[in-house]
C-alpha cells in the first residue's frame, strides 16, 4: 500500500457519466444524476424538513466521489437554510479521490450547481491520506473529508449524523463499502432515529441496517430504479466510553474567552469565528504575537516522518491545515525549501521517504545531491498575519487577566469555555499538564543584496523574504519561569547552523547588522502538543485508577467543565495552530471533528494521565 491515493481512472461515457475503470461503476447517470441524487439521498433522508429549525445538521456519506451529493445538499440548504447562524456539516469518506481535473469535468454536468462546484474544485484535495476540512462560513457550510480507505478512516472518525447517504458503488462491485462492520460504525455514529439514505435494496445492505439497530423500508425508486431504501436508526447501540473526552456532546459554546494571543489563540479566534461562534482575547502583552509567536518571520514546513504512522499522518494534516489557512493571507509568501540531510541517518530516511512519499509530487521532491526539496512551504510574517485572523474579534490587552477556571469568568465576566492558548502560561492554571521550557533565539538582519528566493533547513534553518533574512533557532531547556534573553552564544550556535547549510548564505549575513530576538517555546514530554478537553485532574485519576492494576480504562473522562488547552506546540507553532483551531472549534461548537479520532487521541491533554496511570505513577 502506497502511502499516496491512487486517483482513479475514469472512462467517459458519450453522454458524460463518469465511469471508474476499476470498479467497473458509474459515479452518477449523466442528464438524470443530479435528480437522482435529490430523491435517493435527500428526499429520502427526509430534507429539508429535517433539518428545519436546527441551528447545527449533520449528513455523513460514504463515497464522496465527484461530491455531487454535497453539492446537491449545499444547493438545498442555500434555499432552506433554517436561520443565518445555522450550519450544515458534511461529511464524507474516500478512498481514491479523483484527480481535479477529472472532478471538474465530472460536475460540469450541472451547469445549475456550476457556482458552487466552481468553489469545491478551488480547494479540491490531492490524493493525500488524511482528513481535509473545508468551510464556507458565509453559506454556514463545512465539509470533512477522510481520505483512505474506508475500513481505516471509518473507525476513526468523531461525530455524531443527522442522516446518512450510503453511496457506495453497488454492492455487487464495492463489497468494502457494504461491509457488516459498516452498518455497525454507521449506528454507532448517528443520533437517535437518524435516517439512512441509499440507491440498492441489496440484501446484503438491508440486513447489515437492520442488524445495526435500523427500521429499514423500501420505496418507491428514481428513474428507471424501481425501489430504493429507507431507514431510521430505531434502536442505538450504547455508546463506547469516552475515555480521552473527545466525543460525548457538549453545550454549544457561543461565548469562548481565548487566554493568548499567540498563532494558537489566533487561530481558535479565527475557527470559532467562522463557525459562528464569538471568541473574546485576553493577552497581558500589549498585542498579538507578543511570544513565540512574535518572530519577525517564520517557516511553515512539513515535518515527515518515514513511516505511514498516526503521528506521520497528524503532522501531515497540521501542515495541510496551515497552508490552507494562510495562503492568501496578508504577510504570507510561498517559498521552496531545500532540507538537507544531517547526517547518514537522515540521508537514509530521506530515501526511504522519497521512496513511497506521503505528499504528491507538486509538493516534494527530490534534492538534486540528496535531500528533500520542500515546495509550496510558506514564509510568515507574523505581525502581519495574526491581526488578519484576529480581524473582528474582540480582543483585550496590556493586563494579565483574572481567570477562574471553575466559574468560567475572565475579569469577573462569564464565558461558556475557556481555552487556555498561552503557552507556557497555560502550565500556570493546569500544572500537571508538565509543560516545558525552552528558550528559541533566531537573528535576522536587512542585507543590503537580495536574498535567495528559498529557504533552507537541517536543524537550523534560513530563509529569506524581500531583503530579511532571518535564521535559528536554538532550542534550549530552561525553566518555565525564565524571562527571555538574547545571547551572544545563541547567535554563534545559530552562524554555525546556517555556515553548514550554505556558506554563501552565511558570507552575506556576517558583512550587515545582526539583531536577535528569542522567546519561550512551551513543549511536551512526546513532543506532540495539548490539544482538547482538560480533564478534571483528581477526579480523572479516582475515575481511572483501576489503569494501575491493569484494568482497561472504560468510563467517560471526568473534564473540568468547557476549559479547553491549546498548547506544547514547540518551535512549531505556526504549522499546529489552524489545525488546532479548527479541532477546538469544532468541538465548542458541536461540529463533527476535522481530525481522525487517532490524530485527537494523540494531542488530547487526557493522554498524559492514562499514560501515567498505566505506568503506575499518578
Ligand atoms: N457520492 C458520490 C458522488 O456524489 O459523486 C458518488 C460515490 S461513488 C458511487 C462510490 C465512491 O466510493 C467512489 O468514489 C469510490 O472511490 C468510493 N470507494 C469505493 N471503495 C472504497 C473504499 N474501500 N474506501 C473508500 N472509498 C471507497
Amino acid at each position: 500500500m502506497s502511502r499516496l491515493l491512487t486517483q482513479p481512472e475514469i472512462d467517459w461515457k458519450e453522454d458524460g457519466t463518469p465511469v471508474a475503470r476499476a470498479a467497473g461503476d458509474v459515479y452518477f447517470t449523466a442528464g438524470d444524476g443530479l435528480a437522482e441524487t435529490r430523491a435517493v439521498f435527500l428526499a429520502g433522508c427526509g430534507l429539508p424538513e429535517g433539518w428545519s429549525g436546527r441551528e447545527s445538521f449533520t449528513i455523513a456519506e460514504t463515497g464522496f466521489g465527484t461530491g455531487l451529493n454535497f453539492l446537491a445538499a449545499w444547493d438545498l440548504w442555500r434555499q432552506t437554510r433554517p436561520s443565518p447562524t445555522a450550519f450544515l456539516h458534511f461529511v464524507s469518506y474516500e478512498g481514491f479521490p479523483l484527480a481535479r481535473e477529472d472532478a471538474a469535468r465530472a460536475l460540469s454536468a450541472w451547469p445549475e450547481l456550476a457556482g458552487l462546484s466552481d468553489r469545491l474544485i478551488a480547494v479540491w484535495p490531492g490524493p493525500v491520506r488524511g482528513v481535509r476540512h473545508f468551510i464556507w462560513p458565509e453559506d454556514g457550510v463545512s465539509l470533512t473529508l477522510h481520505l483512505a480507505d474506508i475500513a481505516e478512516s471509518f473507525p476513526d472518525s468523531v461525530y455524531h449524523a443527522d442522516a446518512w447517504f450510503l453511496d457506495g458503488f453497488s454492492p455487487a462491485k464495492n463489497e468494502a463499502m457494504w461491509a457488516p462492520d459498516l452498518f455497525k460504525w454507521v449506528s454507532e455514529r448517528s443520533v437517535p432515529g437518524a435516517p439512512a439514505a441509499t440507491f440498492t435494496v441489496a440484501g446484503a445492505v438491508r440486513r447489515g441496517l437492520a442488524d445495526a439497530g435500523f427500521s429499514v423500508a423500501k420505496a418507491p425508486g428514481h428513474g428507471r430504479k424501481r425501489e430504493r431504501l429507507e431507514a431510521r436508526l430505531a434502536t442505538p447501540p450504547a455508546p463506547e466510553p469516552d475515555v480521552f473526552g473527545l466525543s460525548r456532546p457538549l453545550p454549544r459554546a457561543n461565548r469562548v474567552a481565548i487566554l493568548g494571543a499567540g498563532i494558537a489563540g489566533a487561530s481558535a479566534a479565527h475557527a470559532l469565528k467562522q463557525l459562528g461562534a464569538e471568541p473574546v482575547i485576553f493577552d497581558p502583552a500589549d498585542g498579538p504575537a507578543s511570544g513565540g509567536s512574535g518572530n519577525p518571520m517564520g517557516l511553515v514546513m512539513p515535518r515527515l516522518d518515514a513511516g505511514d504512522t498516526a503521528q506521520a499522518r497528524l503532522l501531515v494534516d497540521a501542515y495541510l491545515a496551515a497552508r490552507q489557512t494562510y495562503r492568501g493571507r496578508p504577510g504570507v509568501t510561498e517559498t521552496d525549501v531545500r532540507q538537507v540531510p544531517k547526517d547518514d541517518a537522515e540521508t537514509a530516511r530521506f530515501e526511504k521517504l522519497l521512496a513511497d512519499p506521503p505528499l504528491p509530487l507538486e509538493d516534494l521532491e527530490a534534492l538534486a545531491g540528496g535531500g528533500l526539496l520542500h515546495k509550496r512551504a510558506l514564509i510568515v510574517e507574523p505581525a502581519k498575519l495574526l491581526p488578519s485572523l484576529l480581524a473582528g474579534v474582540e480582543q483585550h490587552y496590556g493586563a494579565r487577566p483574572d481567570v477562574d477556571l471553575a466559574s468560567r469568568t475572565v475579569n469577573g465576566r462569564a464565558f461558556d469555555a475557556i481555552v487556555l492558548a498561552n503557552g507556557m502560561a497555560a502550565g500556570a492554571l493546569l500544572p500537571w499538564l508538565g509543560l516545558e521550557a525552552r528558550m528559541g533565539q533566531v537573528d535576522f538582519t536587512d542585507g543590503p543584496a537580495g536574498a535567495p528566493p528559498f529557504a533552507m533547513a537541517s536543524g537550523t534553518y534560513a530563509l529569506a523574504c524581500g531583503t530579511r533574512r532571518l535564521w535559528g533557532a536554538t532550542f534550549d531547556k530552561v525553566a518555565p519561569e525564565t524571562t527571555p534573553f538574547t545571547s551572544d552564544a545563541a547567535r554563534e550556535e545559530n552562524l554555525k547552523g546556517v555556515e553548514a547549510l550554505s556558506p554563501y548564505w552565511i558570507r552575506d549575513t556576517r558583512s550587515t547588522d545582526i539583531a536577535s530576538r528569542a522567546s519561550l517555546r512551551a513543549t511536551t514530554a512526546d513532543r506532540l502538543p495539548l490539544i482538547g478537553a482538560a480533564p478534571d485532574h483528581d477526579a480523572f485519576l479516582e475515575t481511572f485508577a483501576g489503569m494501575r492494576k491493569g484494568r482497561p480504562a472504560d468510563a467517560d473522562a471526568p473534564l473540568l467543565d468547557r476549559v479547553f488547552v491549546s498548547s506544547g506546540f514547540g518551535a512549531r507553532g505556526f504549522t499546529w495552530g489552524p489545525w488546532a483551531g479548527s479541532v477546538l472549534a469544532a468541538r465548542l461548537c458541536g461540529a463533527p471533528a476535522p481530525a481522525s479520532r487517532s490524530a485527537l487521541e494523540a494531542v488530547a491533554p487526557a493522554r498524559l494521565l492514562l499514560r501515567a496511570l498505566k505506568r503506575g505513577r499518578a
